[in-house]
């Protein structure tokens, strides 16, 4: 009988676990489940809406989802309409890939306040995720400030300061296009705790902040080393020596010309978000290297802003049924093994941390091990899983009605931009029932 597999969660890591298990010609039966109607994960819902490119990994995925062996399960959300005990007893495999959606907390006095918020809120809600389309974000402010040193704090400061003509090949949603251009934002300050050599930007992203119609990319040339100093890994040094040349040209760019700003501090680590009921302002420590540590000088200054959005980091809640290490914030596991036929991969393995591609690996090593522990199937999966569903009168959407929602966008975009997005996951569902 053949093995048959559930994946929970149809972004990188579950799509690069079928992939996996397809490649190894294992004879198994792969259902990959997800609460939305549509697939891919933060590939739809995180990358940067003005970053196509990078989302037609999909395209491979999508081969993945057609191959006979696999069905996609939309709109089936795990812990609602199926619990982690009742698939475990449907399937002989199941893979948990369901990410880590949430945003890490700041853990600093008046991060509550309105104008505060968080990047995976942010960045979900200029992506149109259907659980944000009701969020009002506070954009009636000339200033911003984004707290982090990673390629999302960029992607925000980025989709903040374009011009409606940089982003018109984009899949920004009309919503957020028209409250992003009506604001009056013109400077955002992008504040790091540590130094410019230790900031997490990919070259690639980074100089795109030099080459932006309206804004200005400001560094102040004393807060750059003059050597990236000892770095052991090659490439890694490499990147950071690129970087830093890169924060030269811009230190370099003389003031003036351009409406919009993006400012790059570093060395300074946010204490308090001031204000009363509304954000206005952060005030920071300065930090200073001690070793491989930054610690604070005691020395503080305020930047006065209405809109704060740390991008510090994602964070996966704990599955009911899954043992949960709640001080990484991932499912407890050895190389992806959970438990007996329970499987972990992507974001809620190890953390979110890494590109598309680094969620293969996960997958490749839980093909390995269902391969390895799992010879021959007992379990009925899909059709047990049918039934379950239809018993709870849930409204499956099949890969096809995917691909039907996906052409509706299509049709629907207005040229240049790739697609226009369904909203709504109710908008979604009716359109199924017209097609
Ligand atoms: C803002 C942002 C921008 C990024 N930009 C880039 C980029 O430009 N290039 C790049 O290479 N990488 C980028 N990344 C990284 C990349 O998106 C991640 O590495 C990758 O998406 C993580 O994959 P995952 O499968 O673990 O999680 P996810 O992609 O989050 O997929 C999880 C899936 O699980 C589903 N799910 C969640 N809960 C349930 C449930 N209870 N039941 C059923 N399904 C559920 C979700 O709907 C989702 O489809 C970016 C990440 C972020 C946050």
């Amino acid at each position: 009988m053949s093995v048959s597999v559930a994946i929970v969660g149809t972004g990188p890591a579950g799509f690069y676990t079928a992939e996996a298990l397809l490649r190894k010609g294992l004879d198994c039966t792969i259902d990959l489940i997800d609460r939305l109607p549509t697939p891919y994960g933060l590939i739809r819902f995180g990358v940067a809406p003005d970053h196509q490119t990078t989302k037609k990994v999909t395209r491979n995925f999508e081969k993945t989802a057609l191959n006979e062996r696999c069905r996609f399960f939309g709109n089936v959300t795990l812990g609602r309409d199926v619990t982690l005990n009742e698939l475990r007893g449907m399937y002989d495999a199941v893979v948990l890939a369901v990410g880590a959606d949430n945003d890490r907390r700041l853990g600093i006095p008046g991060e509550d306040k309105r104008g505060v918020l968080g990047s995976a809120t942010f960045v979900g809600w200029y992506n149109a995720h259907p659980d944000l389309r009701d969020l009002v974000p506070v954009l009636d402010t000339p200033a911003a400030v984004v707290i982090g040193n990673g390629n999302v704090a960029i992607d925000v400061a980025r989709v903040l300061v374009k011009t409606a003509a940089e982003m018109a090949e984009s899949d920004l949603p009309e919503f957020a296009a028209r409250a992003i251009q009506a604001s009056p934002i013109r400077d955002v300050h992008l504040v790091g705790r540590r130094g410019p050599v230790e900031a997490k930007f990919t070259n690639v992203e980074l100089r795109e902040m030099g080459h932006l119609d309206v804004a200005q990319a400001v560094v102040d040339a004393k807060d750059l080393p003059d050597v990236v100093g000892d770095v052991e890994d090659d490439r890694d040094r490499r990147l950071k020596e690129k970087n830093l040349a890169t924060l030269r040209e811009f230190a370099a760019q003389p003031a003036g010309g351009k409406t919009r700003r993006v400012h790059f501090l570093f060395y300074a680590s946010p204490v308090e978000i001031l204000g009363g009921e509304r954000v206005e302002g952060v005030r920071f420590e300065r930090t200073k290297r001690d070793g491989d540590r930054v610690v604070g000088t005691g020395q503080t200054f305020d930047i006065a802003c209405g809109l704060v959005i740390p991008a510090i980091g994602y964070r996966s809640l704990p599955v009911d049924g899954a043992p949960f290490d709640s001080r990484k914030d991932i499912v407890v596991n050895d190389e992806g093994r959970v438990a007996p036929g329970l499987y972990a991969v992507g974001w809620l393995r190890r953390g979110p941390s890494g590109v598309i591609a680094t969620n293969r690996p996960d997958g490749v090593a839980v093909a390995e091990h269902i391969a390895a522990d799992i010879p021959t199937g007992a379990k009925p999966g899909r059709v047990a899983l049918e039934k379950h569903l239809a018993a709870r009168g849930v409204r499956v959407v099949s890969f096809g009605d995917w691909q039907a929602i996906e052409q509706a966008e299509i049709a629907a975009a207005h040229a240049p931009a790739p697609r226009r997005k369904f909203e709504r996951v109710t908008d979604m569902l009716a359109q199924l029932e017209k097609s």
